[in-house]
């Protein structure tokens, strides 16, 4: 990859998107990609143990909080938005005191639902027909925008 160019790059996700020859030629005229490295992105998800991290709003703290990837939070998945705002959100709520907390923590792999479909899509068979994504790729129904 790191030797890869921008075109190179853009052929490499054009071929996975499967568009039609005509709207990937189209999508490579009007397109500029410049390789970018992050090499220390793989980091949030380093082994850690439940100290290593600080939590949100630390014992005892009643000004200063912690929000984004590495602050600690129980159960949720680190490498998303939503983990770094409901840092956020706890950090507001447990600071000022609001009755109005984060909702909890969305466990997809306690839902019959998402695991009925990651079985069918591990056996290669659309679960629904039209179009409509596996009840695992949909929005989780207590996600934050809610
Ligand atoms: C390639 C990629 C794809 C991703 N895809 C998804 C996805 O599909 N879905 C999803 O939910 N999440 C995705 N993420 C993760 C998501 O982007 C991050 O979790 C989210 O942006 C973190 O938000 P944040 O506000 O906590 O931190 P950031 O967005 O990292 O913001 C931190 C800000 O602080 C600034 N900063 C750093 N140090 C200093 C300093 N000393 N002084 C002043 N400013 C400073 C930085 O410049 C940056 O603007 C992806 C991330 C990457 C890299």
């Amino acid at each position: 990859m790191t030797m890869c160019s921008g075109r190179e790059i853009l052929d490499e996700v054009l071929h996975h998107l499967r568009f039609d020859e005509a709207v990937a030629a189209r999508v490579r005229e009007t397109s500029t990609v410049v390789p970018c490295l992050m090499p220390y992105v793989t980091s949030q998800f380093l082994v850690r143990r439940r100290d290593d991290r600080p939590k949100v709003v630390p014992e005892g703290s009643v000004n200063l909080a912690f929000i984004g990837q590495f602050a600690e939070v129980p159960d949720d998945v680190a490498f998303t938005f939503e983990y770094s705002v409901r840092t956020a959100w706890t950090a507001v709520a447990g600071l000022l005191d609001l009755a109005k907390q984060p909702p909890p923590v969305y466990k997809g792999h306690h839902d019959p639902h998402v695991l009925a479909s990651a079985l069918e899509t591990m056996h290669h068979r659309p679960s629904t027909a039209g179009g409509r994504p596996p009840a695992g790729r949909r929005a989780a129904p207590d996600t934050l925008a809610r």
